[in-house]
């Protein structure tokens, strides 16, 4: 019985699972009610037949400033080091990604490209960070004209692929995050903290939620268990008034049963392949052509990001990016929120209705319709529950 717990915690992602350890340590009983048959949400890894830690809900790389993030997780986990680095397909050479100095190098003939890079250098400075959007603001020809070729061949047709929309359309922080580096750092991050968890993420998880006071019910979907009265402003629990900690992680939509309407995401599916040996020289490698020459965005190589690899097998996923339709047989797996002002308005909405029932909390990237990395969520619940429990 859900009322026989002090707290309900509908999925078992970083944001639930994070939550439920805090509140299991303040001697909270928690429940967790988790949709699918596994824990760590989209972050759940598992061994495969080639002996490779494939992540199931696409590559999830580690990297952190948050001490915070990483001194809770270094007490489920060691770590092993590990920089990421990706190559993007541009006019048939693998370059590196985000666009930098040994890019230019890799695409222009010598003179050309030290001619560019000096243009570069003296207008950002070395080490600068310039998102593309603001590069192909820049007045001088040559640098506009480096801007377009880089745009052309990096953004515009990744990012149609991935949206379906095109990058003017979209909010500039989406094309921000991969910036145009006035540098030779070839790592996609340049945080300070880059390291995989040694035995994967699935094992944190394990060992986060092993505590006597946490109890995991898989398969079930806490919709059908938690329902909200939006106007006596109450939680109910199987039907009867539940005054404990309600942390939802879902989408908020499926909660409210779709009354306003669908909130919109992109969704993913993954080609998955077995090789022999190796794949490709990098981790993950993106094609930002367009999709009649390359109908998917990335292939991602898992070994290439494991401790002890396997040297015989190796396995692959190939990213199609789809549009979301929960009832559809692909593309039914919300990844990433779609931004739009009729999305941002109906997610408004349905907070509107939840506006005033105390004990209901919604966390994470689904229920609170926005990304997070993992550092960041991590560090979010734990911050999240530390206020809770002032209560
Ligand atoms: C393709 C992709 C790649 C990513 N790569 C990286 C990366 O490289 N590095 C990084 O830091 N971050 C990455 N992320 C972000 C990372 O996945 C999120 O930070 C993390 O998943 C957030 O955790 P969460 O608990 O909020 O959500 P989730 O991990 O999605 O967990 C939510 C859980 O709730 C369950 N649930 C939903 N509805 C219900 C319901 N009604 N009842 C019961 N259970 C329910 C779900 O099944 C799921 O298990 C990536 C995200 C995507 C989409």
């Amino acid at each position: 019985m859900i009322r026989d717990y002090d707290a309900v915690i509908a999925g078992a992602g970083f944001a639930g699972a994070v939550s439920a350890r805090k509140l299991a340590e303040a001697g909270k009983k928690v429940l967790i009610l988790e949709k699918r048959n596994h824990i760590g949400g989209n972050a759940y890894d598992y061994c495969d037949e080639n002996h490779v830690l494939r992540h199931e809900y696409g590559p999830h790389i580690f990297h952190t400033n948050s001490e915070k993030a990483v001194a809770f997780l270094s007490r489920f986990t060691d770590w092993f080091d590990y920089e990421h680095r990706v190559l993007g397909w541009i006019e048939g050479r693998l370059v590196p990604i985000p666009f930098n100095l040994t890019s230019i190098e890799m695409l222009f003939e010598k003179e050309k490209a030290d001619h560019l890079k000096s243009v570069l250098i003296s207008a950002y400075g070395m080490g600068k960070k310039v998102p593309i959007l603001e590069l192909r603001k820049n007045p001088d020809p040559e640098i506009n004209e480096l801007a377009e070729y880089i745009f052309e061949h990096v953004f515009k047709y990744y990012t149609m692929k991935q949206w379906g929309y095109t990058a003017e359309e979209i909010d500039p922080a989406v094309t921000a995050r991969v910036p145009v580096l006035v540098s030779y750092d070839d790592r996609y991050f340049q945080d300070s903290f880059q390291k995989m968890p040694k035995d994967g993420y699935t094992a944190i998880f394990e060992k986060m939620l092993d505590h006597p006071n946490i109890t995991v019910r898989l398969n079930t979907d806490a919709a059908d268990h938690i329902t909200v009265d939006t106007e006596n402003k109450k939680v109910l629990a199987d039907g009867e008034p539940y005054d404990g900690i309600v942390i939802y992680t879902g989408l908020a939509d499926h909660l409210l049963k779709y009354c306003l309407g669908d909130l919109s995401y992109r969704s993913l599916e993954f080609d998955v392949q077995s090789h022999d040996g190796d794949y490709q020289p990098a981790t993950t490698v993106n094609y930002p052509t367009s999709a009649e020459i390359h109908p998917y965005t990335r292939i991602s190589e898992y070994k290439k990001m494991m401790f002890n690899p396997p040297a015989e097998r190796t396995t692959v996923a190939v990213e199609y990016p789809y549009v979301y339709n929960r009832t559809g047989e692909k593309g039914n797996v919300p990844y990433y929120p779609v931004f739009t002002e009729e999305s941002k308005g109906r997610y408004q909405a349905y907070t509107d209705l939840l506006k005033g029932i105390s004990n209901l909390y919604l966390l994470g990237r689904l229920a609170e319709y926005r990304y997070y990395n993992m550092d960041a969520i991590v560090e979010r619940a734990l911050e999240f529950t530390d206020e809770i429990l002032k209560h």
